[in-house]
């Protein structure tokens, strides 16, 4: 781990999914040492079962197009380092990026770290956590075969793991806050053909009990004017409540809008040289694969530009 210390990447990019991925891949294949720093790698494109809007690939699967993705980058030179980067310095001209283990001198940044799952915000969420409680059905979902489980978000994220679920589940409670389910009219229809699947409308989850594994889960429904409380058995809950833009590590230089996106031109530069930001971390407006992978090609180009202009790193300079 401590070589990461001694190299001077010229390019150091954050986050291992579509866009730091394709990101990595140009940057390499320009000749820069580049390294791509993740706790994971695949991003959400790699917990989905179905991408058919991929060009060029028709029907695959999250997991496998982002494998592709991630074989293609390393083969053109790209270094990994799996984990999670906590906070980033400018020093001069150069930045160092920090991890909970190392900090890793760069000369450009790209910023690729793009969305969270949005948490239910329940004070003993976190203690369920893979003791039942996942926030990705294609990931966790086998190990619920033949069980009983809860999807709680009526939007498109929780209508396609309730769909995923309804093949290897037992039974799946399907938990909407509204009064409908949004999302695509073919998930809609295979959900309610599924006699497995019960969809409870115009509820919230309320608590998470069980003795260090998930047991039960407290709902409070909306019937009629009365709010009425229920517990419902379950092995496992999945929470599929949207994505957060998580970008408070950043420092203050990094600008970003109020949902916490990183505000970048359309040339992916941010107001910090040397920074760039590609893919759903960004304001654009379209959160796709493919928009997130040409927007990570665009961003090393760019930082390739950067850093022809740009003083080479001095040897020893990681070790401030
Ligand atoms: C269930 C679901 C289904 C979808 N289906 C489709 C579809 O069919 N077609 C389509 O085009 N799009 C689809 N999308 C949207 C698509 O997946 C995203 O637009 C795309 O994956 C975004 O890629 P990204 O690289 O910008 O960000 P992400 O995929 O969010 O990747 C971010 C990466 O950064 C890492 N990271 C996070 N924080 C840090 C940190 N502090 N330090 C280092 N690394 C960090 C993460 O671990 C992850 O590897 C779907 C999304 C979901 C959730």
């Amino acid at each position: 781990m401590v070589s990461h210390l001694l190299k001077n990447y010229e390019v150091v990019v954050i986050g291992g999914g579509a866009a730091g991925l394709s990101a990595a891949l140009y940057s390499a294949r320009r000749g820069l040492t580049t390294i791509l720093i993740s706790p994971e790698i695949g991003g959400q494109a790699g917990t989905t079962f179905e991408i058919e809007n991929y060009p060029g690939r028709g029907f695959v699967t999250g997991p496998e197009l982002m494998m592709d993705f991630k074989l293609q980058a390393e083969a053109s030179g790209t270094e990994f380092l799996l984990t999670e980067a906590v906070g980033l310095e400018k020093i001069d001209q150069q930045f160092l990026v920090k991890t909970p283990t190392e900090n890793i001198p760069a000369v450009a940044v790209i910023l690729a770290f793009g969305l969270t799952p949005r948490k239910l915000n329940l004070p003993e969420e976190n203690n369920f956590l893979n003791k039942g409680l996942s926030y990705c059905a294609t990931c966790d979902g086998p190990l619920f075969k033949n069980k009983i489980v809860a999807v709680i978000g009526g939007g498109p994220a929780g209508l396609e793991a309730a769909e995923y679920l309804g093949r290897l589940a037992a039974k799946v409670y399907l938990i909407a806050r509204a009064d409908k389910l949004t999302g695509e009219e073919v998930i809609k229809e295979k959900i309610t053909a599924n006699s497995k699947i019960e969809i409870i409308y115009q509820t919230e989850i309320k608590q998470i009990i069980g003795e260090g594994q998930v047991e039960q889960i407290v709902i409070s429904k909306k019937v009629g004017e009365q709010i009425e409380e229920q517990v419902l058995k379950v092995n496992g809950v999945f929470v599929k409540v949207g994505y957060l833009a998580n970008s408070t590590w950043l420092p203050d230089f990094i600008a970003r809008d109020e949902k916490g996106q990183i505000i970048t031109n359309k040339d992916t530069e941010t107001n910090c040289p040397g920074v760039f930001a590609a893919g759903d971390i960004t304001d654009i407006d379209y959160k796709q694969i493919v928009i997130s992978a040409g927007e990570g090609a665009k961003a090393a180009l760019r930082a390739y530009q950067y850093i022809q202009k740009t003083p080479r790193l001095g040897t020893d300079w990681g070790k401030k």
